[in-house]
């Protein structure tokens, strides 16, 4: 099914998100754990990608293991950094082929040394090679609440989502942000300039004080004082950060259904105990 259909056919809607295995030995284990996961039901997962491609087969791999075995919508990622019109073509027939009809499309972190395929520069020329290859499938792609690292400015950042999402997107997930007035006046300032399709926060639950280091290096999200202060208090009990992590993202999405967000991705990153008790926090509010 296509997760632009869900998301018009559901009031609320979790989803979430799960990565492959950097080598097929580490297959089963990511399986076992995405396959629990989809056992909560959630409205579709997604699968990220590789930049550069280092493990595109192993996204498809999952993908389709969790369409075919577990029923479940899947949302494959697939970056055009590193890739030819050749590579995506083929990758884009391999999805269809196991019965997928989403895909996220994203241009993937540069390389270090700066060297990029010519096929795809932006995610845009990506959006615009996959619909006209390919009119039926869903489109998601990737916003910025805060601007992208990147950019020069969050004008010229949103400047760049309008022409992206007029490309052919249907809908939007966020990069992780840990204060959610930031995404409310994002979406405001999309809502201005045009862009109409829904827009899901993506919220990521921190569950050790290490993971909040990494995602803010590469991401440049804000942390408020007050999530700072739980990190600095429980961060060096692994138990306690993690039921934190897990109440404080929970807290987040609360806020932001009650604030009429009704479609929410949860980046759950291989953990079916932070998706479990995701959820255990919601059970009221999803009936
Ligand atoms: C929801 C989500 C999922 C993600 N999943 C993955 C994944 O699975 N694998 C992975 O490797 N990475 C993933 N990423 C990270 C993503 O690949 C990086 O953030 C990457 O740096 C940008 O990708 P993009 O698709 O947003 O690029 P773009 O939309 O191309 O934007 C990148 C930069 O270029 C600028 N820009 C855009 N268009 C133009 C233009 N026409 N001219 C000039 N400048 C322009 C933008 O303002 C921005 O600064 C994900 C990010 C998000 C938010």
């Amino acid at each position: 099914m296509k997760v632009i259909d869900i998301l018009k056919q559901n009031d609320i809607t979790i989803s979430f998100e799960v990565f492959p295995p950097k080598k097929q030995e580490g297959m089963e284990g990511v399986l076992e754990a995405a396959g629990a996961i989809a056992a909560l039901k959630p409205a579709f997962m997604s699968v990220t990608y590789g930049a550069g491609g280092s493990t595109s087969r192993l996204t498809t791999e999952v993908a389709a293991s969790l369409y075919e075995k577990n029923r479940v919508t899947v949302l494959p990622h697939l970056t055009c950094v590193g890739e030819t019109r050749a590579t995506i073509h083929e990758h884009l027939e391999e999805l269809r082929a196991s019965g997928l009809d989403n895909v996220m499309a994203l241009r993937g972190d540069l390389p270090k040394d700066g060297r990029q395929n010519k096929d795809y520069e932006h995610a845009v020329d990506l959006i615009r090679d996959i619909r006209s290859y390919d009119k039926e499938i869903c489109i998601g792609a990737a916003c910025y609440p805060e601007g992208h690292v990147e950019s020069a400015s969050r004008s010229e950042d949103l400047k760049y989502l309008k022409e992206k999402v007029d490309a052919g997107v249907d809908f939007l997930t966020t990069q992780m942000f840990f204060d959610n007035d930031l995404f409310y006046r994002f979406l405001w300032q999309i809502r201005e300039i045009g862009i109409t399709v829904p827009v899901l926060p993506g919220i990521m639950p921190i569950t050790n004080a290490r993971q909040l280091g990494r995602s803010v290096e590469l991401s440049g999200t804000h942390v408020p004082e007050r999530f700072l202060a739980i990190v600095d208090r429980f961060g060096g009990n692994p138990d306690a950060m993690k039921q934190a992590g897990i109440v404080y993202a929970a807290a987040q999405i609360i806020d932001l259904i009650a604030n009429d967000v009704r479609h929410i991705h949860v980046y759950s990153m291989n953990k079916p105990e932070v998706a479990a008790g995701i959820l255990a926090n919601l059970s009221e509010l999803l009936k």
